[in-house]
């Protein structure tokens, strides 16, 4: 824009009022493309901005070649056409314009440059002016191609960094940090809904015992496996995490203490009743829960010290139980 501009100015103190005309017009609509791109974030305001963008710079290049521009050196401005197309347009749609464009300089140059331009070139220079061009478009579409490349694995990776970042390794359920950010919303959507919703803590009873008969690497598997069912039992609208080494925690949207203490009644019921398969051998394993609700009146920390004091009473009453905190008493 600040380039066309300028070179409007000169044009005009040169007293050539045709290519002051067409660089002040180039400028208005790079002008426009910038401020569509600004004031329309979508996908579509930046496509109508960029093909405004790249068929204006094409169009007044190709102005420069009909007419030569100043003491016929218009021409040298092609190499812009490249890399701004291939920066703007991506690498696709980057291409495509560009096959279109030399399309048209080498129609211009010589199918209709008899009744077209407004100048004379030899037929050396522009052979030479379009091998030149088509090299830059060929390492500008390189460069971009490289550059999408590079910027799709950075997107990939930080996916990647994101997921690890917020899930445990062992079972692939959500990790504390992960169930923090799940708890957050939910409390600032029950605050709002004037709902409520439950959160429980699950502990497996007796596991140090089981990592002591049947080694560490066993004791991994029966987490996995725990995570397993509890997940797939689970409802669709449940949060499940890995609270700490054999703990669990379910965070359970609009849902009340009683329902909340069905769906984990059931879950307690399906584990202590279905033996895991642990290395070929059957394994039956038990867990204790602590449910507390989450309403208007407290709120998450207090939550999950209720649930963590009720999970500690299920415990002491001989494991294998769901025991709920309601208003700051064990029911
Ligand atoms: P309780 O019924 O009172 O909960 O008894 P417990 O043996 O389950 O409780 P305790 O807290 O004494 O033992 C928990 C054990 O869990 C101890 C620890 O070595 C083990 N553990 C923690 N994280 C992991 C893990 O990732 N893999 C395995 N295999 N064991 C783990
Ligand atoms: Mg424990
Ligand atoms: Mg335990």
């Amino acid at each position: 824009m600040s380039v066309t501009f300028l070179l409007g100015i000169r044009a005009l103190l040169d007293d050539n009022f045709g290519l002051t005309a067409i660089l002040a017009m180039a400028s208005a609509i790079f002008f426009i493309s910038q401020r569509i791109q600004i004031k329309f974030e979508s996908s579509t305001g930046r496509f109508i901005s960029v093909s405004l963008l790249i068929a204006c710079l094409m169009i007044l290049v190709l102005a420069l070649l009909v007419t030569g521009g100043a003491d016929n050196t218009g021409p040298l401005w092609i190499y812009l056409v490249a890399p701004v197309t291939m920066f703007f347009a991506g690498f696709v749609r980057g291409v495509l314009a560009l096959i279109a464009f030399v399309v048209v300089c080498v129609m211009l140059f010589f199918v209709y440059d008899d009744s077209l331009l407004l100048t004379s070139y030899s037929y050396t220079f522009k052979t030479r002016l379009l091998y030149s061009f088509i090299t830059v478009g060929f390492l500008s579409a390189f460069y971009e191609y490289s550059r999408e490349r590079s910027y799709r694995t950075t997107l990939k990776l930080s996916e990647q960094f994101e997921r690890m970042a917020h899930h445990d390794h062992l079972t692939q359920l959500m990790n504390r940090r992960g169930i923090q950010t799940v708890l957050e919303s939910e409390y600032s959507r029950t605050q709002r809904s004037n709902r409520c919703f439950c959160i429980a803590i699950a502990d497996i009873d007796h596991f140090k015992h089981i990592n002591d008969s049947l080694g560490h690497e066993k004791g991994d598997d029966v987490l996995v496996a725990i995570s397993s069912i509890f997940k797939h039992r689970l409802r669709k609208q449940d949060f499940l995490a890995r609270w700490g080494g054999e703990e669990f925690m379910f965070v359970l949207p609009d849902t009340n203490i009683d329902q909340a203490n069905k769906v984990l009644t059931s879950l307690r019921q399906t584990l202590s009743a279905n033996p895991l398969k642990i290395g070929g051998k059957e394994l039956l394993v038990t867990s204790s829960f602590g449910v507390c609700e989450v309403t208007q009146a407290n709120n998450v920390s207090d939550a999950i010290r209720d649930a963590d004091k009720a999970l500690y009473i299920a415990k002491e009453r001989g494991r294998d139980r769901v025991v709920q905190i309601v208003e700051g008493s064990v029911v």
